[in-house]
């Protein structure tokens, strides 16, 4: 099977999603549009607006030569299929290098209409043009307004370069691919649609909920579009955003690292084995929060677990006396707060009695 076809195929399919997507080895090595049409594509804080009319239209142009550009990879990665001779190669062959250069013809001819007039036809002066309204006189001062807001320093900026979110003090823009979704903070309502938790794990260095939240905008012309932040930095979109945010959902946001990491903790006690209460014992209320039945004991199991592996563990001879909750507070403010890659593997006293314990040593009463 090491016939070079295939082996370049692999590749160049490899390097295609590599360029569409670009992770972040291709995005440090410079291999993005961004970067490779620098020059000609200006500075994205001096002229928002035109810097992604120009992006947006080479990375059409360019994305779809891809096609195009394995065929005549092939040519020169397998000489011997004379790829180079169009009255000698195989029908499927020429149907594909038909297909490709129709993609590519296509592209242009789409390119070339939106930059009539100015760029008149673009998908994004087309948003802006759905957005001309008191004190905005045309389209060209809607550009300059999402341009002036984009070079203040306190707009709110995250997300990964193919699905930037932007928030400036009267916009909500999303920058994507191909496109840039925009809505006018004033006419627009957010709602909360989706929430996804990852624990912390020795691959995910902190815990993180990742929220949806879908932008809907008043005005009929604008299509709604979905945005995706950490609920870490909900706290500062909220600052930002001032339309209304609705929970639809009823998705619980946690904004700190420490409320994050109680979901985590939860998780990991789950799957320690529980601790049968003795008889005669009774559960009485948590002494942290007097809320709910205390249901946790210590019990030194990563001892037991990984009998070659050194614990600094000590027994704790407390009865249960804290629920699930307060101890997962305990255990993380007891922390270093800044890495929390550390938190699973580390060990801290018991509230009561200060023997140290681990995350394996956490029980949960039945
Ligand atoms: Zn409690
Ligand atoms: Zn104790
Ligand atoms: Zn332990």
């Amino acid at each position: 099977m090491e016939s070079p076809e295939l082996s370049f195929t692999l590749v160049y399919i490899v390097f295609c999603l590599c360029f569409v997507f670009t992770p972040n080895e291709f995005r440090s090595a410079g291999l993005t549009i961004q970067n490779l049409f620098s020059s000609w594509l200006g500075s994205e804080d001096v002229a928002f607006i035109q810097y992604h009319v120009r992006r947006t239209s080479v990375t059409v142009l360019v994305h779809s030569a891809l096609p195009l550009g394995y065929y005549l990879g092939m040519c020169v990665a397998v000489p011997e299929k004379n790829l180079g001779y169009i009255h000698q190669v195989s029908d499927s062959w020429r149907a594909f290098l038909l297909l490709s250069i129709c993609l590519q013809l296509a592209s242009w001819t789409l390119v070339i209409y939106w930059s009539r007039h100015h760029w008149h036809n673009h998908p994004i002066s087309r948003s802006l043009q759905a957005h001309v309204q008191p004190p905005h006189s045309s389209w060209g001062a809607v550009a300059a307004s999402i341009n002036t807001e984009f070079r203040r320093i306190d707009k709110f900026a995250t997300g990964a370069p193919g699905a930037r979110v932007i928030v400036t003090d009267s916009w909500v823009l999303k920058c994507t691919t191909y496109h840039v979704h925009m809505a006018l903070q004033d006419d627009c309502h957010v709602t909360v649609t989706e929430s996804r938790q990852h624990h912390m794990s020795p691959d995910t260095a902190s815990p993180a909920q990742i929220l949806t939240m879908r932008v809907a905008s008043i005005n009929p012309a604008i299509r709604p579009f979905d945005i995706r932040l950490n609920s870490t930095e909900y706290a500062d979109l909220r600052e930002k955003l001032h339309a209304p945010i609705r929970n639809s959902a009823n998705v619980v946001i946690h904004q700190t690292i420490s409320e994050l990491f109680l979901e985590t903790f939860r998780a990991h006690v789950d799957l320690n084995q529980p601790y049968t209460l003795p008889t005669q014992q009774e559960i009485e209320p948590c002494i942290g929060c007097m809320q709910v039945p205390a249901n946790t004991k210590l019990v030194r199991l990563c001892h037991t677990e990984e009998a070659f592996n050194v614990s600094d563990c000590q027994e704790c001879f407390c009865r249960p006396m804290w629920c699930l909750s307060c101890l997962g507070r305990w255990f993380a403010s007891r922390q270093d707060q800044q890495r929390p890659e550390t938190w699973l593997s580390s060990t801290v006293p018991c509230p009561t009695c200060r023997a140290k314990f681990c995350i394996l040593d956490v029980c949960v009463v039945r």
